[in-house]
């Protein structure tokens, strides 16, 4: 019988190796077998942090897609849409600086996102009260409305993905993020693992190790926030 890299033999227990994977001739058992393909795929494998990234650059790939196409449909460029998402979920305001950090672009380029916004009709300059040479930008309500039904880029990545998997999936994209922003590679994110307010793993072993002490409720890790509106800094 074929195998995928050899012959079964007569008794199904014996398969013989398959050129490249193992000089011709050489009979394993079938425990030999799987060690000997486990060991050739160690050495013929791209590390694995390589192939992770890959993979994470391909998802990446279709958000981005999806990003445009919403973007498009709308009237905006990528960068306005986000740096309108960013600002529209801060009704407080936002300095121009924080919006650039968000979107990954340089303070002229956010410049000229907001400009491109405010000429929309979607987002304001306001004077700030604190700093006279600052300007704080807040969404109009048309761009609250476009804000809040704009489509997560990242929903039918997930999406195939049980709860249960989604859960562990979440914990790690925090775990990265809070790596991140200690290495100062990320702007500073409204995480609860950032939050003055989070105290982690208070309870171990526990369904929900974790305690908000704004609301004084306990947290899973299925609950952790990636961007809390109530998030105040723990630094
Ligand atoms: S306030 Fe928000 S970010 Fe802070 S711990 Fe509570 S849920 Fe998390």
């Amino acid at each position: 019988m074929l195998h995928p890299f050899g012959i079964q033999g007569p008794q199904g227990q014996l398969y013989e190796s398959h050129p490249p994977l193992c000089p011709a001739g050489t009979w394993l058992s079938p425990v030999e077998w799987l060690g000997f393909l486990t060991m050739k795929f160690d050495q013929i494998s791209e590390p694995l942090d390589l192939r992770l990234a890959d993979g994470l650059t391909r998802l990446a790939a279709v958000a981005r897609q999806l990003d445009w196409q919403a973007a498009t449909s709308a009237g905006l460029s990528p960068t306005q849409a986000d740096i309108l998402c960013f600002v529209a979920n801060r009704p407080e305001g936002s300095r121009l600086t924080a919006a650039a950090a968000h979107a990954g672009v340089r303070k002229a380029t956010a410049s000229d996102a907001v400009a491109a916004l405010e000429s929309k009709d979607l987002l304001h300059k306001y004077g700030d009260a604190s700093d006279a040479r600052a300007v704080t930008l807040k969404a109009s309500v048309a761009g609250q409305e476009i804000a809040q039904s704009w489509p997560r880029s990242f929903a039918p990545v997930v999406a195939g993905l049980s709860k249960a998997e989604q859960e562990v999936l979440l914990g790690l994209v925090i775990k990265m993020i809070r790596q991140l922003q200690q290495r100062q590679l990320i702007a500073p994110q409204r995480t609860c693992v950032a939050c003055r307010h989070f105290r982690e793993n208070v309870a171990p072993g526990t369904k929900s190790p974790h305690f908000c002490a704004l609301v004084s409720a306990p947290m899973g890790d299925r609950h952790l926030r990636v961007d809390c509106a109530e998030y105040e800094s723990a630094a």
